[in-house]
């Protein structure tokens, strides 16, 4: 995830602005920022308007009547919706430093931000991965078994909350850099880090949904893409291809392997089908920190530093497209799109690596570990 970044919001301002209204991040409003608390003051009577009309109309209205940023040329044919308010988590749960951070920012992770060390886990931080990494399993489970023509992301947002706090977890999406929700659902040409909203979901979509859990000092990060109703053929086939590139990735994993390697895998098998690799989003590694060393790219070619070793852990999570490989943002600063408004689909796992080889600490549990989609093959 990248950093959230916007323009002042007081008219003729333009500033940068990091600032955002603490209403509108409890009342889940997107890209509204300002550069200063005069700036902000000086709004105020025109901002707070934005607040009743936001609280006064909740639930499924269309893009028609929401039209958050009215110069934006979209890539394709997906539109932003309402969001819902910011979910609260108990105090009782434990939860990263960022979680606490006015600004959402993991110091933690920025004090070795650079660095390309990657750190050997001992027995002990390996339980505690394997620990958070099935609860995050259960998690994205209980999304896919919700996931359904007619469903909003936001109610995929809510099962995701819910099933974090039942097990003792923290969604670890919420408030990193700000992030407004619980996980992150990326429909068709959405590449990731999409923000879940009262859009339902149509006959036909893709839908992915990542999920981080934080458990007991851990990170376990997983994601699937999963199919909507009836989905075209050709949709199908890239989720497919997809879901393969993940597979031979693992594939290679074990003690020796570089890591550079992964993405000459990924983008032969992408290649061969007529697909593309996303450039802009990597792997990573995964334990204390949400986001670490290794940076783990998907495309060929690439410079990544590091050899694999027991002990390591990181992600997999290829985004595979359509068309061109470019994205762009939406203003949220969040959504990553296709440039081209074609679709992209997105698998990911959380993996150990062994004396041997490698555990798929996120594996799914049920049907000799085949991902949800293939269930309605
Ligand atoms: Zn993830
Ligand atoms: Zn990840």
């Amino acid at each position: 995830m990248s950093g959230n970044l916007g323009l002042c919001e007081t008219p003729g301002c333009g500033s940068f602005a990091s600032l955002q209204c603490p209403t509108c991040l409890k009342i889940g409003i997107q890209g509204s920022y300002f550069c200063s608390q005069e700036c902000f003051k000086g709004s105020w009577k025109t901002h707070k308007v934005l607040h009743q009309l936001a609280k006064g109309e909740n639930g499924n209205k269309s893009s028609d009547e929401y039209n958050p940023w009215s110069s934006y040329n979209y890539t394709g044919k997906l539109r932003p919706f309402r969001k819902h308010p910011t979910r609260e988590v108990p105090a009782s749960i434990a939860r990263p430093d960022y979680a606490l951070h006015s600004l959402g920012i993991p110091l933690s992770e920025q004090a070795v931000r650079g660095s390309a060390q990657i750190k050997v886990l001992d027995d002990e931080e390996i339980e505690g991965m394997r620990v958070a990494c099935k609860l995050g399993r259960e998690v994205l489970d209980e999304a896919a078994r919700a996931c359904d023509v007619g469903v909003t992301t936001a109610e995929l947002d809510r099962v995701v909350h819910e099933a974090c706090i039942e097990r003792d977890c923290y969604p670890s999406p919420l408030n990193y850099y700000q992030f407004p929700a619980s996980c992150c659902t990326s429909v068709n040409e959405v590449i990731c880090h999409g923000i879940p909203d009262t859009r339902p979901l149509q006959d036909g979509d893709i839908c992915n949904v990542d999920v981080t859990v934080y458990h007991n000092g851990f990170h376990g990060d997983l994601n699937e893409t999963f199919l909507v109703g009836n989905v075209k053929p050709e949709i199908k086939k890239l989720v497919e291809v997809t879901y393969e590139c993940l597979s031979k990735a693992i594939d290679i994993v074990r003690p020796g392997e570089k890591y550079r390697e992964i993405g000459n895998i990924i983008q032969k098998h992408a290649q061969a089908h007529g697909f593309s690799v996303v450039r802009s989003y990597c792997g990573h590694g995964i334990h204390r920190l949400f986001h670490t060393a290794p940076n783990v790219p998907h495309y060929a070619k690439n410079k990544a530093v590091g050899v694999m070793k027991p002990g390591h852990c990181f992600t997999i999570e290829p985004m595979i497209s359509q068309g061109t490989w470019k994205d762009e943002m939406w203003p949220d600063n969040w959504t990553a799109v296709t440039a081209d408004g074609q679709w992209s689909a997105q698998f990911e796992q959380t993996l150990l690596v062994t004396e041997t080889g490698c555990d798929i600490l996120t594996k799914r549990l049920t049907n000799d570990g085949k991902p949800w989609f293939m269930d309605k093959l």
